[in-house]
């Protein structure tokens, strides 16, 4: 709604008081008093920015007249990308499991991003380019779902395989269904390619507490036990409540290289 729209902007949220505060920016910590005495939760904090950082991050994710925001183009095919010129990080995931919805709330300083959508049955599924000034692009990969075209396929694997400008690939999982078997599909092609990934649990909103703590300790054990790529800490969000959205921003301005010290908080 409208007054959770207004905490795209990290200013609005600093004015809430502490432990909402803390459940929109940093949603893992939040639960962490709900786990039992003894859980590691060393993976919770792994990615913990102070508010400088989160500040400077924002700033990138704000488009102003020296500093453009843009969808550049779409391809289906490799060839059609644009050049590999800026450090680059792309989002995956199921149909409907958010990403669309995610894009837009990463984007919402930016109002004039469009971000486009071709949910149509049968319609050709394109990978989106944005450019986010001279700093980075932000690539929105076309949903997979259990029938997933060959050629789609083909056009992910080549874009994963290929893009040498590719900094880390951001999985999203649906934090209320937690991981399904399309979502083991999407993680041994990218333990197979042994490109950096991270997970993404979106919808927490959605979620009880109690659902939420489940599928969080069961992925991160997951992660633990069973991949070498992905980065052990999760990341939740919610579009609708904006939680985590800012620390996202400062995770991707991180993990593409501009956001040269992250201090502790
Ligand atoms: P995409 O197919 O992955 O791009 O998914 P969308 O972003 O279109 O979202 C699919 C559905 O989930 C839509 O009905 C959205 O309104 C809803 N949705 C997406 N993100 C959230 C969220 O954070 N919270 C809630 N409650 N609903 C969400």
């Amino acid at each position: 709604g409208r007054a959770s729209a207004q905490l795209a902007a990290l200013s609005q949220v600093l004015r809430l008081e502490r432990s909402r505060r803390t459940a929109i920016v940093f949603p893992l910590q939040k639960l962490e008093r709900y786990l039992a005495p003894g859980t590691d939760t060393a993976p919770f904090r792994l990615f913990q920015p102070g508010l400088a950082a989160l500040q400077r991050s924002e700033a990138l994710f704000r488009s102003d007249h020296g500093h453009p925001i843009d969808y550049v183009s779409s391809a289906v095919r490799m060839d059609h990308a644009p050049p590999p010129a800026l450090p680059e990080v792309c989002f995956i995931g199921r149909s409907n499991v958010g990403k669309s919805s995610l894009i837009r709330a990463l984007f919402s300083l930016a109002p004039e991003v469009e971000v486009r959508v071709s949910k149509t049955p049968g319609h050709t599924k394109k990978m989106n380019f944005f450019k986010v000034g001279k700093y980075f692009t932000l690539v929105d990969m076309p949903g997979y779902g259990y029938r997933a075209p060959q050629d789609f396929v083909e056009m992910v694997e080549a874009y994963l395989q290929e893009r040498h400008n590719l900094k880390r690939t951001f999985l999203l999982v649906d934090g209320v269904v937690g991981l399904q078997k399309t979502d083991h599909i999407a993680v041994e092609m990218l333990e197979e390619f042994g490109i950096p990934y991270v997970m993404v649990l979106t919808k927490i909103d959605r979620a009880s507490r109690g659902l939420l703590l489940k599928n969080v300790l069961e992925i991160q054990e997951f992660v633990k036990e069973s991949t070498q790529g992905c980065f052990p800490q999760l990341f939740l969000v919610s579009s609708v409540e904006f939680s985590g959205i800012h620390l996202l921003r400062c995770f991707v301005a991180h993990v593409t290289g501009n956001l040269p010290t992250v201090e502790a908080s």
